[in-house]
């Protein structure tokens, strides 16, 4: 299973080399033959040709005698390595070239069968010429052409040993030139595994890995080609999973960590009372403090719901204009109750009655809200918290400022993140879940906005955030 790539490659390199193989063996030989026979016989025609209209010719018109034509075309023969005859139209063999090699008498043999009109359309034959050979020769038939009339035929007959004798050569030639072809192209499979298969392989076991939740392995396919980028991507894709699972990890810690806690008190309280160790008399203010965890368990579980929505990817926001003065009051209204006991004032800068705003409404009160929220609960006694709307560029800007224990530093860079309560937040906030300025920051986010903070601690910090103003055009 885990080479089958492999394998069909080297078996479609077997059946092309078996196809080129038989391609060759089957056809080659075939054409070669009929290239050969052809060119042998169209060579051997046009001599038979020539000594019809000379020596023969002349033969027949007595100006020659049948002794010298037999000595020149004897010569011709041993050249030619051929056997060459005049055969008159009855099938007197007047002359034999061979006959008279082998010192044989050179007057006239008779082929009984003799008929020169044998061959049909074409000018050569091929077999043993009416039964005159023992072996298979290739034959040419031309007449002599006397008075204007056949007085006989000039054959020339040559053994079909040397023509098989070529063609095999030939067609060894072509064996040979196969087999270097068949190993040149060998490169091919050899590039095959070393760009394809390879990398293929490393990248599979990279994917088995990250399968297997093992997100580091690195899958090493350095080629700066569709494979490399292939392997590039699975990489840059296991790293961001890897992170995606890391903050998970932490985010489920810090969960958990923050149920707990006050789960814990809860239990403990409640045991307490049942057992006795807290008297009757106690228990409404344990209550209290078992009622205030419950809240907290709410908080933070409202928190992570309103986290998950706002984290989903294509946030949905419902976009109007509204004035963002009215939001500031109606969330300062809220706090008046909490701000009493404390002893702190709300002091309203706002521009304008009216300040048009182009944002989703509720998310923007929810951001007024946590920031006052965290402003009350950070401020000291009888101090004063300022929230501000003002315009600067064609931007609208709220400022949420107080008095309190202020931020170190050191942790100005983190109270964005979730879950992150700062050491010094901790005496004055027990019910902080450490959500509140991440909700802030995400919804800001979805609306290209953003906040800044610029603390002092022991003095206090200021919250400011931007918006978009309502176009005039709309209203
Ligand atoms: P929480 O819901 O616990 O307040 P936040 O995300 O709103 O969580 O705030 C995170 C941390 O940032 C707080 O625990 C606190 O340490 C710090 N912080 C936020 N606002 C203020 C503030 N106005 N003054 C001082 N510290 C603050």
């Amino acid at each position: 299973m885990k080479h089958t790539l492999h394998l069909k490659f080297i078996l479609g390199y077997i059946i092309f080399g078996l196809f080129s193989f038989l391609t060759v063996s089957l056809f080659v030989p075939r054409i070669t033959r009929e290239y050969l026979i052809s060119e042998k016989a169209q060579n051997l025609y046009s001599e038979a040709s020539l000594i019809a209209d000379t020596y023969a010719e002349g033969l027949y018109s007595s100006r020659t005698t049948l002794e010298t034509v037999t000595l020149q075309l004897d010569s011709l023969s041993v050249y030619m390595d051929a056997d060459i005859r005049i055969i008159s139209p009855e099938g007197i063999v007047i002359l034999d070239t061979a006959a008279t090699d082998q010192g044989g008498d050179s007057v006239a043999a008779v082929i009984p069968d003799f008929d020169p009109s044998v061959g049909g359309g074409s000018y050569y034959l091929i077999g043993d010429f009416f039964g005159s050979f023992d072996e298979q020769v290739i034959s040419v038939i031309c007449p002599i052409i006397s008075d204007y009339r056949t007085k006989g035929y000039v054959t020339i007959h040559v053994s079909m040993d040397d023509i098989e004798a070529q063609c095999i050569s030939l067609l060894n030639i072509s064996y040979v030139t196969l087999i270097i072809m068949f190993l040149l192209s060998l490169i091919i499979l050899i590039f095959f595994t070393r760009l394809v298969y390879l990398p293929l392989r490393k990248i599979t076991k990279g994917a088995e890995n990250y399968a297997e939740g093992n997100y580091h392995y690195e899958v090493n396919v350095e080629s700066r080609d569709e494979m490399g980028y292939l392997a590039a991507a699975l990489n840059y894709m296991a790293g961001k999973i890897a992170d995606a699972e890391d903050d998970q990890k932490k985010f489920i810690a810090n969960v958990s960590h923050d149920f707990r806690s006050p789960l814990t008190s809860i239990k403990g309280y409640l045991e307490a009372m049942l057992d006795g160790t807290i008297p009757p008399e106690m228990h409404e203010k344990y209550l209290g403090i078992v009622l205030n965890e419950t809240e907290r368990l709410t908080k933070l579980t409202n928190g992570l719901l309103s986290l998950n929505n706002l984290n989903t990817k294509g946030m949905h926001l419902d976009l109007t204009d509204f004035d963002i003065n009215d939001i500031v009051r109606k969330v300062a209204e809220t706090f008046e109750g909490t701000c009493r006991k404390k002893s702190i004032a709300i002091e309203l800068v706002l521009m304008g009655d009216e300040l048009l705003v182009h944002a989703d409404k509720g998310r923007i009160e929810q951001i007024v809200y946590n920031l006052t929220d965290n402003a009350v609960k950070f401020s000291n006694n009888d101090s004063v918290i300022k929230i501000e709307t003002a315009e600067k560029k064609n931007k609208i800007y709220v400022s949420v400022k107080d008095n309190g224990i202020g931020i170190p530093p050191e942790d100005v860079g983190m109270i964005f993140n979730r879950f992150y309560k700062s050491d010094a937040s901790r005496g004055k906030d027990k019910k902080g879940t450490g959500l509140g300025l991440s909700i802030v920051k995400e919804i800001l986010a979805a609306h290209d906005e953003n906040i800044n903070v610029i603390s002092t601690p022991g003095e206090g910090s200021e919250f400011i955030f931007s918006l978009q103003p309502a176009d005039p055009d709309e209203i």
